[in-house]
């Protein structure tokens, strides 16, 4: 049995979470939670908005699936899921876009894994005010240390499934400095890997090529506020951010959380579809290296996309979250 953190979060994150534990449960896969709250709901209890007892649950256990976090606005409060991510180095953010056979959208051969530097950029927390001259100055610093390791991590990634192309997007004909660092470094790293393509692609073409012709892409890697962006525009492209995963990964620790936000408009009403979430528990399932559980619960998804009516609101059916959890559990072989 491996132990996970498990971050039931807030919003729509209890009922996704406990989707995917019902699931986990009926397919036996050989993990234990660890339960520990962060962000409103320990807020709201008293508590600290980021527990001592969950920084030290994530020491101990390396591995954490997150349901989304809400950090109350106003009160000058800075974002857990970024202070998470600098915390424990999480420097990747891995976010795949995939078609998948069931799920209508205009596109239908999109496979995309995207790489969004998760520590730097302008989520840094360098912002400045100065009052009496009424400006404000947000900083979006990159390193080269922080280019080099997330290219370089697509570009393993690349190599690992056998992918052909790397694409690094940025803004550095504006950007002189700060974007060319980043590219820099993909042109510096590229030749190591000389069985996969390096292209680059301005941020504002990369949106508009994407819509038009995204099947070209197919390992993506970029900054952190383009790669936010883009990844939600990927959602998009395979049926939106109830269906796309991923993961915050370190050196030595990992935390598999979805796209998408709490969805504050549909929490509570037990609609959320559970994919995404559940897709990142898979994704974490293989870095714990239990492929066979990932695989068998993924055949039942997929299975499950088939029968329209079996699938969430979100994707043209009629299931709530948890009937959703039943309907992949029945599919189970
Ligand atoms: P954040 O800024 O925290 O990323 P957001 O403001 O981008 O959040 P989300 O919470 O991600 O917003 O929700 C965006 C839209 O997608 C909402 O209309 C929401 O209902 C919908 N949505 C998000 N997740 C799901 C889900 N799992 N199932 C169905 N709809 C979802």
């Amino acid at each position: 049995m491996t132990q996970i953190t498990l971050i039931p979060g807030d919003g729509i994150g209890p009922e996704i979470t406990e989707a995917v534990k019902t699931i986990f449960a009926a397919a036996e896969v050989p993990v234990t939670w660890e339960v520990e709250n962060a962000g409103i709901t320990t807020h709201n209890a008293g508590g600290l908005l980021i527990p001592v007892s969950l920084i030290a649950s994530l020491n101990k256990n390396r591995v954490a699936l997150k349901g989304p976090i809400t950090t109350p606005v106003g009160g000058g409060f800075k974002s857990i899921n970024v202070t998470l991510r600098q915390m424990f180095d999480l420097y990747q953010n891995v976010r795949p876009a995939k078609s998948t056979v069931g799920i209508e959208t205009p596109f239908k051969f999109v496979d995309i894994v995207l790489f969004r530097e998760n520590t730097e950029g302008l989520y840094s927390g360098l912002e400045f005010y100065d009052e009496r001259h009424g400006i404000a100055d947000a900083i979006a610093r990159v390193t080269k240390d922080g280019c080099d390791k997330i290219c370089r991590a697509a570009f393993e990634y690349a190599r690992k499934h056998k992918r052909k192309k790397v694409t690094v997007v940025h803004k550095a004909n504006i950007l002189k400095l700060a974007g060319s660092l980043f590219i820099n470094s993909a042109k510096t790293i590229a030749p190591e890997y000389p069985e996969i393509t390096l292209d680059d692609k301005i941020i504002d073409n990369m949106c508009m090529q994407l819509v038009n012709k995204p099947e070209q892409f197919d390992v993506v890697v970029t900054t952190n506020l383009f790669g936010d962006i883009l990844s939600d525009l990927c959602a998009g492209l395979v049926g939106g951010l109830g269906v796309v995963a991923g993961a915050n990964i370190g050196k030595d620790m990992a935390i598999f959380e979805a796209v998408h936000g709490s969805a504050p408009d549909i929490a509570g009403k037990g609609i959320a579809n559970p994919t995404a979430l559940l897709r990142s528990a898979l994704m974490m399932l293989h870095h714990i290296n239990e492929h066979e559980h990932a695989n068998r619960i993924e055949a039942a998804l997929e299975e499950t996309f088939k029968h329209q009516e079996q699938c969430t609101g979100d994707l043209g059916g009629k299931a709530s979250t948890q009937e959703f959890a039943q309907n992949v559990i029945s599919h189970l072989q």
